[in-house]
């Protein structure tokens, strides 16, 4: 049995438009487990390496300004092909053209203002993790659910 763990980030849009226990709720009824999450304050200096693949990009400066609005809700999802199966529910980035059933195709109009990140593969996963979380904020879940959400030659 193969348990991944990934970020997620509720972005200032999320917290401002009041749909932070809905976004939840999306994850938790697929069957992810959270097995980390708290509220934070970002700022520039962690943006800066969050971000790093898009400086340069002209919108640079106002989607780190944007993820500073508000404190953001970063979580720790964890289940077997979580990264994949996170990715899927969050859809493509522009949430005009994100799928409808996706987080960004159903909550939201923007390419830059789109509700959450989630981390793109298992290397991200696991530097967006350490970025974010100390190690005692991530916790052992132990079997908790797993036999209700897995066939037991899964597991
Ligand atoms: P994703 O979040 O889907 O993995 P990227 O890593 O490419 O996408 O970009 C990170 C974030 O930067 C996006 O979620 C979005 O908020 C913003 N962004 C990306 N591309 C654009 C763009 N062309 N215009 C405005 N904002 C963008």
């Amino acid at each position: 049995m193969m348990l991944e763990r990934t970020l997620v980030l509720l972005k200032p849009c999320t917290i401002e438009r009041v749909l932070v226990g809905e976004i939840v709720s999306r994850f938790e009824k697929k069957g992810l487990r959270i097995a980390g999450m708290k509220m934070m304050q970002l700022d520039d200096e962690i943006l800066a390496d969050h971000y790093s693949h898009l400086v340069g990009k002209s919108f640079f400066g106002i989607l780190k300004e944007s993820m500073m609005r508000t404190p953001v809700i970063a979580m720790c999802l964890e289940g077997i092909d979580a990264i994949t199966v996170v990715r899927n529910i969050t859809g493509s980035t522009n949430g005009r053209l994100a799928d409808v059933g996706t987080i960004r195709g159903d909550y939201c109009m923007s390419n830059q203002q789109n509700i959450v990140h989630a981390s793109d593969s298992p290397e991200s996963a696991e530097i967006e993790l350490k970025r974010f979380f100390r190690p005692e904020e991530i916790f052992d879940l132990g079997d908790l659910n797993l036999p209700r959400l897995y066939a037991l030659d899964e597991l």
